[in-house]
């Protein structure tokens, strides 16, 4: 245990609060290491444009945002890996960051996991996940080309991809459970003004059906008269909101009610050493401007920490 490599900070995700937290870091001379599951990226590689992330006035494609933001971090010396974490050690003042290959050891740890979208929760969905049933439309979208979908929810998520979508798609259908939307005004006007959208109010998907080829419809039910009907639809993209991802975390870890780390204003979770930022924080607005806002702040406070115990 002695001899290996103990990191100033451990920094969890690789989307845009783990990079800004890598950057700050990086750049303090703290020796710091980003751990990435899967693509560098994080929800932002389901997007393809970004059009409110101050800088861009004509707006910025997604992944070339992030191949930005990564290359400014590397830059400052930050380091990378891709593992998977499989739990902490909290009980020593070196924390033991647990990997699916191996472990790491770290003097203050930056989770910014981010969130993955919900499921429905209906029949169908898992059988038909990735044949007709998706929670990404810039992966699938083209899939669809000419054809009818359907997209669930009344959020930004929904309304922007409704608004994607309909590049591919002949008519996209927005089935919604109440009679306005979530989302912010202006992405709910481009969607009333777009002629190939179709809202659905008060209305929520009580199956998803199919066949050997995939989706066919859904079984939609009027909430407010009951009243069922078949909609035929070849593709169904969920968009009802966003679950952390936290599976890795012990329960000593504060939570909000649906499970995202609650921090104080210097993004400190309860656990002493562990800070939080980005979208797996339970917070008011989940942008890639208040994720960065939160990297930066974590970072600088997790080097204040690092001064206060060394
Ligand atoms: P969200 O804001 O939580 O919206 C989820 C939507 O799904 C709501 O309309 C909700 O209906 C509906 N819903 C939830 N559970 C449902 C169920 N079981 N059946 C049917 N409908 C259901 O989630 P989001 O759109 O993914 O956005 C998450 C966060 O990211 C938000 O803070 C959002 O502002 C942000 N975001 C921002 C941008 C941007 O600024 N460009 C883009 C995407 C996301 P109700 O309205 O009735 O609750």
């Amino acid at each position: 245990m002695s001899n290996e490599e103990v990191y100033d900070l451990v920094i969890v995700g690789g989307g845009p609060a783990g990079f800004t937290a890598g950057l700050y870091a990086a750049r303090s001379r703290l020796k710091t290491l980003l751990v990435e599951r899967l693509g560098f990226g994080g929800q932002l590689l389901t997007y393809e444009k970004v059009d409110n992330y101050p800088g861009f006035p004509e707006g910025v494609s997604a992944s070339a945002l992030i191949e930005l933001f990564s290359a400014q971090a590397f830059r400052f010396g930050l380091e990378s890996r891709n593992a998977e974490i499989t739990g902490l050690d909290l009980t020593d003042r070196v924390k033991t960051i647990h990997l699916a290959d191996g472990r790491l050891q770290a003097r203050t740890v930056i989770i910014a996991t981010g969130c993955a979208p919900n499921k429905l929760g209906v029949t169908g969905e898992t059988k038909f996940t990735g044949r007709g049933v998706s929670y990404c439309a810039v992966c699938d979208a083209p899939f669809f080309r000419d054809q009818e979908v359907a997209v669930i929810g009344g959020g930004d998520t929904a309304i922007e991809e409704a608004i994607y979508l309909t590049k591919f798609a002949r008519k996209v259908r927005v089935i919604h459970r109440r009679d306005s939307l979530r989302a912010v005004r202006i992405v709910q006007e481009q969607a009333f003004h777009n002629e190939k959208i179709q809202f659905v109010w008060n209305t929520v998907v009580s199956e998803i059906r199919g066949d050997q080829q995939g989706v066919d419809g859904l079984m939609l039910r009027n909430i407010q008269n009951q009243q069922t009907e078949h909609l035929p639809v070849s593709g169904v993209f969920v968009f009802v909101g966003m679950q952390p991802n936290t599976g890795f975390l012990p329960p000593e870890f504060e939570r909000d009610a649906a499970g995202f780390i609650i921090t104080d204003p210097n993004m400190a979770c309860s656990v002493p050493g562990f800070f939080a930022a980005g979208d797996v924080r339970s917070k008011s607005l989940r942008q890639i401007a208040t994720a960065v806002g939160d990297g930066a702040t974590a970072a600088y406070n997790a080097e204040r920490y690092l001064e206060a115990h060394e």
